[in-house]
């Protein structure tokens, strides 16, 4: 196992690596995440220092609410990461980081405001 996962946008101008022992994935389905992600948002946090960002000049950044601001690729418009401002923790999209992640999905967030159209995933 490698000591970094990385990750790019869709189209390529954002890349970054995080670290590999970063906890599983989340699963968010709260209200935001589902209207800035099209449907739930799955992500790897970290703290901010331990990751690494190449091209955040393409990045467009968006204060989601008090608490925490999304950046997405201004190019692509690919969804890259959500920053937990008082946390100092980055989460970042895990569609976005290259396979395998040797990953799974350890906890949902903010279950009771999912869509009626999915089941919760499982979580290992
Ligand atoms: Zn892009
Ligand atoms: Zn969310």
């Amino acid at each position: 196992m490698t000591a970094t996962l990385s990750g790019h946008c869709h189209c390529g101008a954002v890349q970054f690596t995080l670290p590999a022992e970063a906890a599983g994935v989340l699963a968010c389905h709260c209200e935001d995440c589902q209207r800035m992600h099209g449907n739930f948002n799955a992500f790897l946090a970290a703290p901010i220092d331990q990751i690494t960002l190449e091209g955040a000049e393409a990045l467009i950044w968006y204060a989601s609410s008090d608490a925490a601001r999304r950046a997405f690729c201004g190019t692509c418009g690919a969804r890259v990461l959500k920053e937990v401002t008082a946390a100092g923790r980055w989460l970042m999209s895990a569609g976005l980081i290259d396979q395998p992640t040797a990953k799974q999905i350890i906890k949902n967030l903010w279950e009771h405001s999912k869509p009626d159209w999915y089941d919760l995933p499982a979580v290992r």
